[in-house]
């Protein structure tokens, strides 16, 4: 039999000094971006380039060189914006500095955290671990890392099935047991709906509960609900909890919540995506997390609040071995071992639905590592001392005015000039929004506060500072003065 001659992979470079040139050409420019951030507002991806995206002749290769031209020149500007201190829409978080060498550091390792014995999982461990002693769990609680909240809701809300339902409705589904209930606020986010739904309980199991006067879920509205299931022998199964609506940055009162979950052997879950970060923060702010170690499950962000590259979440699970009992399961070819490569128990792969995961915890371990956890807690005071300072420079301009108490980090105001219908009150303040986003002035998204359509600033934003606020909000004023003559003209 005669040995094939077989050819060198064309996947790694075959000029490594040119490799070498282009990385420190793409990192200079990379730190260029980060230090002149806020030269950099967003900008609308141009057709020419949208078309030039295109793989349309992926077959043929290019030159390092050429690729790298297209990744500063094509893709690198045109990013969301959230790099931008005037940057206010949705909650999106900005990013560090420490992470981008974080990322270049793991995607070199390439290393797959879905188990095995190898220092990644180590770092995981040791955030997990961090984690738990912030938000007062036990030691014996657990925890794994994942896309972000969306994910970790799915994950904690399947405890919560397996501890209604026993480890046998993994293999049995719902069918032999009985109809679940869950409550949580009016205005829940929408993660908590789609685990619903993907866990097979569906949407229509859970009870939204309206609000007291201080924003949070009325207790008494609660205990009725649960009642109300009881009696028509439904089994009411988990409580949600909410630090920081994603609307109003409200929180429930998670103490109050976690009496009543105990009492009635629900469970406690807590949606804390960018909120339950307050727990770092100065008074008062951190006392609206008081009550969150008490949760059974507690779902969070690292990509909001605390500032940390896309994507990274986590969970947070009391109970360990109920949290294994729901996803644990191993194939022979992932058997494990004493010792070896294939050792390193126990597992993320047994606490989640990733089999492979990604190196996404050095982010956040090199970021602790870097600045200390006190300097995110005051990062965070500051994010809320400017929503504060936003409403104040809210309520001093004629054509604008607040929408809700500033409560954390979130800021709603709307212009709603005399004279114009509630309508067309709406449009106004989405053309306000859209036209500051294309000026690249600041960019605030929009969203209902009593019906009507409102102008949303919510600050995770580590690099706004006042004057950032201050002019921010001038350039809404200004838009809104203008833009009112428009519509009022127009009505005529
Ligand atoms: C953002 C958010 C979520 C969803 O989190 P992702 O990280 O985007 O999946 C859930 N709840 C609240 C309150 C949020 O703000």
């Amino acid at each position: 039999m005669q040995k094939q001659n077989i050819k060198q992979s064309a996947l790694d470079p075959d000029d490594w000094d040119e490799y070498r040139v282009q990385a420190h050409r793409l990192l200079d420019v990379c730190v260029d971006h980060l230090q002149n951030a806020r030269e950099r507002p967003w900008r609308p991806v141009p057709d020419g380039i949208k078309q030039r995206l295109g793989l349309d002749d992926a077959s043929s290769p290019s030159a390092l060189s050429e690729v790298a031209d297209e990744l500063l020149a094509d893709i690198l500007p045109f990013g969301t914006g959230n790099t931008h201190p005037r940057f206010f829409g949705w909650v999106h978080g900005t990013g560090l500095s420490i992470g981008v060498l974080a990322d270049l550091v793991a995607s070199t390792m390439n290393s797959n955290c879905g188990g095995r014995d190898h220092v990644a999982v180590y770092v995981e461990r040791a955030v997990i671990d961090w984690c738990k002693r912030t938000f007062g769990f036990p030691d014996e609680a657990n925890g794994v890392l994942v896309t972000g909240t969306s994910q970790a809701t799915v994950i904690a809300l399947a405890v919560a099935r397996t501890r209604a339902l026993g480890a046998g409705s993994r293999r049995e589904g719902l069918r032999n047991g009985p109809a679940l209930a869950a409550y949580a606020r009016e205005g829940v986010h929408i993660a908590i709906i789609k685990a619903l739904e993907l866990l097979g309980i569906g949407a229509d199991a859970l009870r939204r509960i309206p609000l007291d006067d201080a924003g949070a879920m009325d207790m008494a509205c609660l205990h009725e609900a649960v009642e109300c299931d009881r009696e028509a022998g439904r089994v009411p199964f988990c409580l949600i909890g909410t630090a920081g609506s994603v609307d109003r940055g409200e929180f429930d009162d998670l103490q109050a919540l976690a009496g009543f979950a105990r009492e009635r052997e629900l469970w406690f879950h807590i949606d804390g995506a960018f909120g339950a970060w307050v727990v770092l923060a100065d008074a008062p702010w951190n006392r609206l997390a008081a009550g969150i170690g008490q949760a059974d499950s507690v779902a969070f962000d690292f990509h909001k609040w605390m500032y940390v590259q896309y994507d990274c979440g986590a969970v947070l699970i009391r109970d360990e071995a109920l949290h294994r009992q729901t996803f644990a399961g191993r194939p022979a070819y992932l058997a494990d071992q004493v010792w070896g490569l294939g050792g390193g128990e126990p597992w993320f792969f047994d606490y989640g639905i990733d089999l492979s995961r990604g190196f996404r915890a050095l982010r956040v371990w090199a970021a602790l590592r870097l600045h200390g956890s006190a300097a995110f807690g005051a990062t965070i005071s500051r994010n809320c001392a400017l929503a504060l300072r936003m409403a104040e420079c809210v309520s001093t301009a004629p054509e604008l005015e607040l929408a809700a108490p500033v409560r954390l980090n979130v800021c709603c105001f709307r212009a709603a000039p005399q004279g114009l219908a509630a309508d067309a009150q709406d449009q106004l303040n989405v053309r306000i929004a859209q036209e500051l986003q294309i000026a690249g002035s600041a960019v605030f998204s929009t969203t209902m506060v009593d019906g009507r359509i409102v102008l949303r600033a919510a600050i995770t934003n580590h690099r706004t500072d006042q004057q950032d606020v201050d002019e921010s909000v001038a350039a809404a004023a200004q838009l809104a003065q203008r833009l009112i003559a428009l519509f009022l003209g127009e009505g005529e």
